[in-house]
């Protein structure tokens, strides 16, 4: 429901009587799936100050004026459990095309795809070295900005 208004309330739990920490006014953003057009509530910035059990209460208003209330409880970690923004790429030694079982161990597609002759490690350790080697020749150029390099072949 792209209608309603949503807010969410925000409470650190630890330590005692939950702690208010901010509320924020969510915002809908339109999400297709296949050919459904779906969506989320975004809260666009919560700030969590200590790791640790936290707790949000939202409430949700539609156009008739029903309101809804759910809380939702949520660990707040002291790190990310993946990559953030702008950190390399973990170097996973991806099963490939001659890893046990075959292609048709790692890839679903029919007939495969040709994207599994090198690990994931392996593409970075190849990108690492023409890195390299375009720093070595002075060539050193920001690769977001250079659409005619890519991912070396088989990734
Ligand atoms: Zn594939």
């Amino acid at each position: 429901m792209a209608e309603a208004r949503v807010r969410g309330a925000f409470y650190a739990l630890a330590g005692g009587p939950p702690a208010f920490k901010g509320a924020a006014e969510a915002r809908y953003e339109a999400l297709a799936v296949g050919r459904e057009v779906r969506g989320v509530y975004v809260v666009p910035e919560a700030v969590f100050d200590r790791p640790g059990p936290w707790g949000a209460a939202v409430e949700a208003v539609g156009p008739d004026g029903r309101t809804a209330w759910t809380n939702l409880g949520f660990a707040v970690l002291e790190r990310h459990l993946a990559p953030g923004l702008g950190a390399p790429a973990p170097a996973v030694a991806s099963p490939t095309a001659d890893s046990a079982g075959g292609l048709g161990a790692v890839c679903t597609h029919e007939p495969p795809c040709d994207l599994h002759r090198v690990s994931v490690a392996g593409a970075l350790g190849a990108l690492c070295e023409l890195d390299k080697l375009e720093q070595a020749q002075g060539m050193g150029q920001d690769r977001s900005r250079s659409p005619g390099k890519q991912p070396p072949e088989g990734l």
